[in-house]
This record gives C-alpha cells, structure tokens and sequence, in this order.
C-alpha cells in the first residue's frame, strides 16, 4: 500500500484506482491468452503488480520479462528517489552551485518533462518545491506549522529559474536549489517497465505502481483491461470501472496520504501559490499515453481544482475529478473518460470542454 513508513504520514489506505485483482481468472474467448502476474515488494513504498500476456505457450519468456519490467522500476526507483542519498536526484540536491553534477539520460529525461509539466499547468506543477515538501514533512513530525518566513525562503532558494539542465546533466545556479521529483518519477518509471514488456515481445502487459496503471494490448484478444475505481471514501466500494487499452492513467488522491499537524490533516501535494498543502481534492485520475505525463497532470489538477484543472488540460489528456466530502460529492468526468467508463459511477456529470 501507500508509503507508510514516514512518522505520522497517514491516512485511509486507499489506492483510487486498482486492476481488477481476478484478471488472470476471467473467461477468455482465446484460451491462447494466458495472464502471468508478479507481484515484486517494496518497490517505490507501495503495492506493485505486474501483468503479462506471453507470445502462445511461451510462458518462459513471460516470466522473464516479468522480471525485467521489475528491474526497471528498481533502477529508476534508484536513480530518482530523494529517500535514497546516493541517488542522482538526491546528489544533484547536495551539489553546490556552479558544480556540473552528471546525470543519466533517464534522470535528464524526466527533468525536461517536469519543466515542460510546470510550464503547461501555469506552474501547479513545480518539482522545485523540495525544500517546502521537506519543511511540511518535519512539521508533521515535530507537531508544528513551518512559520511563514521559512516557508518564502525555502521557495526564493529553490525555483526553475535556478536549474539549468543539459544534455547529460545539471548545474545549480543556487545551494538551496532542491527538486523532488515524487509527483512523476512513479509515471516514468510505470513508463519504462511497459516498454521493457514491448521490447520483449509480449502480447499484452500491465504495470500498476500503487493503483498508478499503464497498459497495453488485450488480456483476452478482444477486451481491454479492467480498472476499478475505488471509492475515496470507502476502501470495499467502487465508485465505477473502465476498460484501459494503450494508456495510462494515474490518480492523485488526498484520501490516500495526508500528514497530519496536531490533529489536522493536511495534503502531501504543496500549491506553490499559497507554499501550503493544497486544499482538498479527494481523488482525481488523468488518462494520458504515457503514465509520466497522467502522472504529473494528476498532481497538477488537485492543486488547481476543478474549475482551473479541467481549463488548462490539454484536448488530448482526460481525467475524472472526485470533489466535496464524504455524503456531499460530486463526480466530475472529461467526455472522453465518460466514453472508456463500463460502469458509471452514479451521478457523474460529464465536462463541457472548450472546443
Ligand atoms: P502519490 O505519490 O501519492 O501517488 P502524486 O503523484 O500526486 O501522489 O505525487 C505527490 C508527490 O509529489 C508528493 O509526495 C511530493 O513528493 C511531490 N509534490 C508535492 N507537491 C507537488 C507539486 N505542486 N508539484 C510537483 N510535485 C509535488
Ligand atoms: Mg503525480
């Protein structure tokens, strides 16, 4: 489940999104669909599944590409954790500024798309904000807000202006200059395992990185694959199910963790415009080619809410948005997450995009 191992970071442990657990059970009309499941631990502080459809009887290669997509998620875990000193991520954060700090090209990769994300959410989206994520995570330990003047200093010390990435690394141009990269590394490392399963040549394949989903191809020869949504509020129920089929989609959800300061909860997600947690957006899922770009637009829409998410994102990208309170809620969908839905959550009410 969610990364519990944090002091004091809880909260109801709910993934909004989860593959239908009984995949590899369901009636298929091509008996030559055979599902393999792995399911590797403690990757990412989170539960990890893993599903592949083999070429025809050739189980073996499935099992190794199974444990290939799991070494995938392993390495890029290791290069972007800012949990893990010796990551890259983490050495960029210790390096002085001026000091050219080498990167691989996955790291540089993921970089660029965090500054393109933070540029088309009109900056909602901003792994910059690391010292501010880390000035709320010790509040929550230590019981106590982080005053205001910390809180302006941490984001004069550390903002995009202050990054200059190149082909094959970084420079800081300031000390302070801290990027936590926890809103897309997941996404992109989702991203790496399905290639590796697409590489390997099977048919079909699902990499769910704690209910954050990409897919391809068909469990059965004909369907896509069955996503529940949960519901924020009750961890048996489900609000609905869609079918998921050369995409990803990724959720970002109050519900699942919040950190707590004397009895009042707060989100993980920071909004750089007020430098506090954002304001409650119980669940929101984006659907995207790739789980990195759902990934961060999920961060992104629950710090702008509903009326400025669903404006600023892009024609091509759709999301369904939980918004309220438990009793009091509404289901806010984009046409096209309307169209992969099979089961409609009750009350959804679909958004009129501009054309
Ligand atoms: P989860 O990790 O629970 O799946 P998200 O994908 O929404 O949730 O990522 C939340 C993480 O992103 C936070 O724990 C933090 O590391 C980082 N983060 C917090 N606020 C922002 C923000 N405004 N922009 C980018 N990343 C953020
Ligand atoms: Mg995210």
């Amino acid at each position: 489940m969610k990364n519990l191992r944090e002091p004091l970071i809880f909260g109801a442990v709910i993934v909004v999104l989860a593959i239908v657990a009984a995949i590899s059970l369901w009636k298929r009309p091509d008996a030559s669909f055979q599902v393999l499941e792995h399911r590797p631990q403690a990757v990412m502080g989170t539960a990890t599944r893993l599903l592949v459809v083999p070429p025809p009887g050739d189980v073996p290669r499935g099992e190794a590409t199974l444990s290939s997509a799991e070494r995938e998620l392993r390495r890029v875990e290791a290069l972007m954790s800012v949990r893990l000193d010796i990551s890259e991520i983490s050495r960029l954060n210790q390096a002085a500024a001026g000091d050219f700090v080498p990167l691989s090209t996955d790291s540089v990769a993921v970089l660029m798309a965090a500054r393109q994300a933070h540029d088309a959410t009109h900056g909602a989206f901003d792994v910059t904000l690391g010292p501010l994520i880390k000035l709320w995570r010790e509040g929550a330990v230590n019981g106590v807000e982080p005053a205001a003047e910390r809180l302006q200093a941490a984001r004069d010390s550390s903002k995009w202006s202050l990054l200059q990435i190149r082909d094959d690394g970084a420079v800081k141009a300031g000390d302070g200059l801290q990027v936590d990269l926890g809103g897309i590394a997941k996404g992109y490392a989702i991203d790496r395992g399905i290639a590796a399963m697409r590489n390997l040549g099977m048919r079909g394949g699902v990499v769910d990185v704690g209910g954050d989903v990409r897919a391809f191809g068909t469990f059965d020869g004909e369907r896509g694959w069955p996503v529940d949504i949960l519901d924020p509020f009750s961890p048996d129920g489900r609000l609905g199910r869609f079918s998921l089929r050369d995409k990803a989609v990724c959720t970002s959800g109050d519900y699942a963790r919040t950190i707590k300061i004397r009895g009042a909860k707060f989100s993980h997600i920071i909004d750089p415009r007020s430098l506090r947690p954002a304001a409650f957006v119980p669940s929101v899922s984006v659907i995207a080619d790739t789980a990195m770009e759902a990934d961060a637009w999920a961060t992104a829409m629950s710090v702008l809410g509903p009326e400025e998410g669903f404006a600023l994102l892009p024609p091509e990208l759709d999301a369904l948005m939980v918004v309220g309170t438990e009793g009091d809620y509404r289901v806010l969908a984009t046409e096209g997450f309307a169209r992969y839905l099979t089961e409609r959550p009750a009350h959804l009410e679909v958004i009129e995009r501009a054309p």
